[in-house]
């Protein structure tokens, strides 16, 4: 390690790390910001973003990351696009290390590792990602256009992304695992009264077929047991998310799935030194705005703690 510790370590690089970035770098901070292994986080993966406020026709989601990315390195952020894969967060002293085996040493971290899609698990599933097999309607459902799809999930995610579907596609066959949605009355209530939206109750995914690209999907009615077949072209998986904290396992207080714990009103964790913002610790909102917004409070923070340290 040798060198001097760093200020400020920020790990992530959606908009909780950028806007950390942007105010701890305002704040002489010298922060440094590993990406992670998807620089931008999951608005890349995202079209329009409409309810950013500021953007009154809109911004494209991998064009508000790039615009972040450049306001974070004018104010002196240094970016290095890797991902890091242990950390040893108590003491004074954090170590962090990366995939490619940097070491480095820093005396505050911020977190915002955000968090990813989460997968049924199937193999067909991986073997036909981006061949028909997507986790992000709003993405990809131009490409399935006037065909067929079907999506799984019964949540808010779900419905929003069935109803954007039923907007493109003739049919979207909806695979729900209970015999109830988890989403929201008006969600629920939308989605019913949608009539080229088929909503198949206590239906489990069996397999995705189709060799290169995906011909359809083979369902089991969990009451019956009853197999078939439904002929589509996309298959889209909205079951929720996870958040991305297993390197922190051990070290950081975490609800059961993963979301970190902070102190009320603040972004501090459990230890000293170390501040959690956007969706690696948020479940309920969510959103470009409040990852931004606890970016920065997890900057402030920093900057607070630092202070208070006496190291700047
Ligand atoms: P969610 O609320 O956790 O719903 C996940 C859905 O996927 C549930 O219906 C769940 O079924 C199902 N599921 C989970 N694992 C499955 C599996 N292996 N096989 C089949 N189905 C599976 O996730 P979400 O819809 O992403 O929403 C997350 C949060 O964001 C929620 O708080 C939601 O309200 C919020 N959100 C809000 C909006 C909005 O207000 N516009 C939009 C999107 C999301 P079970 O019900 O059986 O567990």
């Amino acid at each position: 390690m040798g060198q001097d510790p760093l200020k400020t370590v920020i790990i992530g690089s959606g908009p909780a790390g950028y806007t950390a970035a942007i105010y701890a770098a305002r704040a002489n901070l010298n922060p440094v910001m590993y990406t992670g292994k998807e620089p931008g986080g999951q608005l890349m993966i995202t079209t329009d973003v409409e309810n950013f406020p500021g953007y009154p026709d809109g911004v494209m989601g991998p064009q508000m990351m790039e615009d972040l990315k450049k306001q974070a390195e004018r104010f002196g952020t240094e970016i290095k696009y890797e991902l890091v894969d242990r950390v040893e967060l108590d003491g004074d002293v954090k170590k962090i290390y990366t995939e490619s085996g940097e070491e480095v040493a820093a005396h505050s971290v911020i977190i915002s590792t955000g968090a990813s899609a989460r997968w049924l698990g199937l193999e067909s599933e991986q073997r036909l990602a981006n061949n028909g097999v997507s986790a992000c309607a709003v993405c990809d459902g131009f490409f399935y256009r006037g065909k067929e799809v079907a999506i799984v999930g019964g949540g808010d995610s779900a419905c929003e992304e069935a109803l954007y579907l039923s907007n493109l596609c003739p049919k979207v066959h909806m695979l729900v695992r209970r015999d109830e949605l988890r989403a929201s009355s008006i969600m629920q209530e939308r989605v019913k009264k949608q009539e080229n939206i088929q909503i198949h109750w206590n239906t489990e995914t069996e397999e995705i077929l189709g060799e290169s690209e995906v011909t359809g999907v083979r369902i089991r009615n969990n009451e019956t047991d009853t197999v078939s077949e439904i002929a589509v072209a996309g298959f889209f998986v909205a079951i929720g998310h996870i958040p991305n904290t297993k390197i922190f396992k051990g070290q950081l207080d975490m609800e059961e799935s993963g979301y970190l714990i902070h102190h009320p009103n603040s972004t501090h964790t459990n230890l000293e030194g170390v501040f959690v913002s956007g969706d690696a610790a948020d479940h309920v909102y969510r959103q470009a705005i409040t990852a931004a917004g606890t970016g920065c409070m997890a900057a402030l923070d920093a900057e607070r703690y630092l202070g208070e340290k006496g190291i700047i």
